[in-house]
């Protein structure tokens, strides 16, 4: 990091959320309390490693926000005119996250010794500071919220991931065995995917796995889960449900895509999929592993049998 001199333009400065609506001549006499400073692309400005003691205002350039570890994706960016530790600027403790110089940059600083006076001078720029703080929190709420989603949710197709799954046959099987309720799988693969992706492409083939995810989906009840388990396998999950009627509804799902001979997609019309399925109920007591082992083979020999039918 490398002090420099600058140039004040107090037109620029002030259109910065920090300093809004401060009066020219009051934010000629703030701005004698910050420094300008140059970082080099790669230079890391904030460390959960090191406290901080300052407040950065960024005027060019570009600073990236990375939580965890430098080697996630980066979780926001912070542009010109943004602030970058304000919290630990304030609170004088760690920061929560590594902000990192993505690009050359030129950000004026302010150490928090000069925070009383700052405010002192103007209470307009600690109202500005404090609406900056409810901005970070709410971002850091929807960084939270989107994390989780990511936790469970297939990006693809909207469904719960195979790793949810696990998590979500953990409850639903104590509940049912606890209930003396059955509980019935269906393992669901696509029929000829990868001619279907030779044919029309890999996007094509995406649209049609989305395509089965929205509409079996739609047909579930609300206490039915279902979880793109690989690439084109798809997990059912019918608690309360025993193999009679599991095997009704599963019949239902496979008759309705075939019944679907084409569809609407971004890439023009495709031709629609068919799935064969495999159905397996629960034993007292059973793992997840246990109950799509024998889905599988349910499943292995509807594809024996010719495809585009339910086994098990
Ligand atoms: P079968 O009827 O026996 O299931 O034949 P299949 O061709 O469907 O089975 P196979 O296991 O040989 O091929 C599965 C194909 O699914 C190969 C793979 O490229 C494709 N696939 C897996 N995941 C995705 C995905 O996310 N998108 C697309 N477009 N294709 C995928
Ligand atoms: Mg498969
Ligand atoms: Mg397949």
């Amino acid at each position: 990091m490398k002090h420099v001199h600058w140039q004040e333009d107090l037109a620029l400065l002030s259109r910065l959320r920090l300093f809004q609506n401060v009066a020219a001549s009051n934010l000629e006499r703030l701005l004698k309390e910050f420094r300008a400073c140059d970082l080099e692309a790669s230079e890391v400005v904030l460390s959960p490693f090191n406290r901080n003691q300052y407040l950065y205002l960024v005027l060019s350039g570009r600073l990236k926000v990375y939580l965890g570890s430098l080697d996630n994706s980066p979780v926001s960016t912070v542009e010109p005119g943004e602030c970058a530790g304000e919290i630990s600027f304030i609170d004088n403790d760690h920061p929560s996250a590594y902000v990192v110089a993505s690009e050359p940059t030129t950000a004026l600083r302010l150490h928090r010794q000069s925070l009383e006076s700052l405010f002192q001078q103007s209470p307009q720029v600690m109202r500005n500071l404090l609406e900056l703080l409810c901005d970070r929190v709410r971002q850091g709420n929807r960084i939270i919220l989107d994390t989780e989603q990511n936790a469970k949710i297939d990006t693809l197709t909207g469904l719960f991931n195979r790793r949810w799954m696990e998590h979500l046959y953990q409850r639903e099987s104590t509940r049912c065995a606890f209930n003396e309720q059955p509980l019935s799988m269906l393992m669901l693969d696509v029929d000829h995917f990868k001619a279907y992706n030779d044919c029309h492409g890999h996007l094509a083939g995406d649209y049609a796995l989305c395509l089965v995810a929205h509409t079996l989906r739609n047909q579930l009840r609300p206490k039915d889960s279902m979880a793109r388990y690989g690439g084109e396998e798809f997990v059912i999950l019918l608690p309360e449900m025993a193999s009679g009627e599991a095997r009704a509804i599963g019949e239902r799902l496979r008759s309705s895509l075939e019944l679907i001979p084409s569809f609407y997609s971004p890439l023009g019309v495709l031709p629609g999929v068919t799935v064969s399925i495999g159905l397996s109920e629960m034993h007292h007591p059973d793992s997840l592993q246990g109950m799509i082992s024998r889905a599988d083979l349910a499943l292995y020999q509807a594809k024996q049998d010719g495809r585009n039918r339910l086994n098990g």
